[in-house]
């Protein structure tokens, strides 16, 4: 009783002192979006932290308190916009249909883009919407992720002739903040591609600054399980035998004969040989929460419901034996399903409508993890006075002792993952001080699969 009551005080403390971006920073609750340099007034830009994230930085002693309401893990943002529920009313209000777990949406769909599937990560239905919203003038620009002197960043593109060079999937930090810094300049209109904390936070931006509702009128979101570190990227390298700086690395090499999950990573050594190796050779790097940032324990969205269109990888059994890839495909607003429809009527597409429980079984794991152990993930930071982000209560639910222990398991591989290679950079080191953990976390998951399956077939 004393230790609720003292909670509920201290709660009561956070609520009434001031709090800063610099403070979610500290809380190590950032994603690094970047958006809220640009409500900054000019004391913030984005920087690399210690860790290998892009996070916001002071570049002058004044501190801004207004920023923080474009933050996407505000613990205390207004009532309007606290959460992805309100923020679809305003923002996906026409939709016409909506489930708890997809949000608002027009259509669900599985299969791929003819023409860029070959040369994307799944099944290239981005790229395909990206080139059509060029095609139709819906946008004159788009801010994506693209390859600079062999690395990965947001930046503007406009040439449909080479639609090719914005596809595929890059899990390197990357920052909208030259987006907001510099829109007042750009002549024309934005689409952009996000997942899903970046596309709340443009969102929010749009809702404080409605002009750029109409400046940036699409948004195609990106489903994502998890933000790595430049740690990530930088282990892989390593893994692959490179023992020079990299570039120009792929994250997705298709493996046309096998299954869409045997992807391979690959990159450029300082001698402009390439190295490869099969992703499945450094075991599970996603649900163990491996270099993730700690954010994204707090984001509730796994199908970034704020987006016109989602798009994820189909990891369903009967999609997966396809090693060229499979999108998933929700379409939120009338102009994402227009542009859908269109392209299966050309038979540009290859799209069949796909139940929405699947486009949910598809994304099952990250279901798992993200909503259903929220609560404890909470409850957790809760008892240790931390700041949490403001997330939605409705999904919170009870989860049993053994996924209990998974979350504190997955809690420590996380941050252990980050310590551990800044303090050694050897792939070799990395493996062996990270076996204990893992292997205790693989043991518990196998345990947990095992009860679960058990407790489907008796039906408890
Ligand atoms: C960090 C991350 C985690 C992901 N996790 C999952 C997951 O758990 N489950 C799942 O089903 N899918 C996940 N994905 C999405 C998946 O990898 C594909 O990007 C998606 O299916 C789109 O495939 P596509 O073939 O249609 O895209 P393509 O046609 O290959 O085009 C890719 C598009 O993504 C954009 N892009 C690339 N990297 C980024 C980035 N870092 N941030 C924003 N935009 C980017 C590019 O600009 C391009 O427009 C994740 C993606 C990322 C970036």
């Amino acid at each position: 009783m004393k230790d609720f009551l003292s909670l509920i005080l201290s709660q009561k403390k956070k609520m009434n002192q001031k709090y800063s971006v610099l403070d979610v920073v500290k809380q190590d609750l950032c994603t690094g979006c970047g958006v809220c340099v640009s409500e900054s007034k000019s004391t913030l830009k984005m920087g690399w932290d210690k860790y290998g994230f892009l996070v916001p930085q002071k570049i002058d002693a004044f501190i801004n308190y207004e920023s923080i309401k474009v933050c996407p893990f505000n613990p205390y943002p207004d009532e309007e916009v606290c959460d992805e529920d309100k923020l679809a009313v305003t923002f996906l209000k026409d939709a016409s249909n909506y489930g708890p777990h997809i949000g608002r949406f027009e259509n669900t769909y599985v299969g791929f883009a003819n023409e860029y599937r070959e040369t994307s990560s799944s099944g290239g239905i981005a790229t395909y919407i990206f080139k059509q919203l060029l095609e139709d003038k819906i946008v004159d620009h788009l801010f994506i992720v693209k390859e600079v002197e062999g690395s990965y960043k947001y930046q503007f593109f406009s040439d449909v002739n080479d639609i090719i060079k914005i596809s595929k999937t890059r899990y390197i930090p990357v920052t909208l903040e030259e987006l907001f810094n510099i829109i007042n300049q750009v002549e024309g209109k934005i689409g952009v591609s996000g997942v899903a904390c970046f596309i709340k936070a443009i969102r929010l931006k749009q809702h404080y600054n409605p002009q750029l509702k109409e400046k940036i009128p699409f948004l195609v979101g990106i489903i994502c399980g998890g933000l790595k570190s430049r740690f990530f990227t930088d282990f892989l390298a390593k893994k692959a035998g490179i023992i020079s700086n990299y570039s120009n690395q792929e994250y997705r090499i298709k493996d046309v004969k096998s299954t869409s999950s045997n992807y391979s990573f690959g990159a450029y050594d300082s001698e402009n040989e390439f190295h490869q190796m099969k992703m499945s050779t450094v075991g599970d790097m996603w649900g163990t929460g491996l270099f993730k940032s700690n954010a994204c324990d707090f984001c509730s969205d796994v199908l970034t419901e704020l987006a016109d269109i989602s798009l994820g990888d189909a990891w369903l059994d009967e999609y997966k034996l396809d090693g060229l890839g499979n999108s998933i495909v929700i379409s939120r607003s009338k102009k994402a399903d227009y542009i859908i429809q269109e392209g299966i009527y050309k038979r540009e597409l290859n799209l069949q409508i796909l139940d929405e429980s699947l486009i949910i079984k598809s994304q099952k794991s990250s279901f798992i993890h993200r909503q259903d152990a929220l609560k404890f993930r909470v409850d957790v930071f809760s008892r240790k006075r931390k700041l949490i982000p403001f997330v939605r209560k409705r999904i919170f639910k009870e989860i049993d002792l053994i996924t209990k222990i998974i979350q504190i398991l997955r809690m420590k591989t996380r941050k252990k993952s980050l310590i551990i290679w800044k303090n050694y950079q050897s792939s070799i080191l990395f493996d062996e001080k990270m076996s204990n953990h893992l292997f205790t976390l693989k043991m518990m998951t196998k345990v947990s699969h095992k009860v679960r399956a058990l407790k489907a077939k008796f039906r408890i």
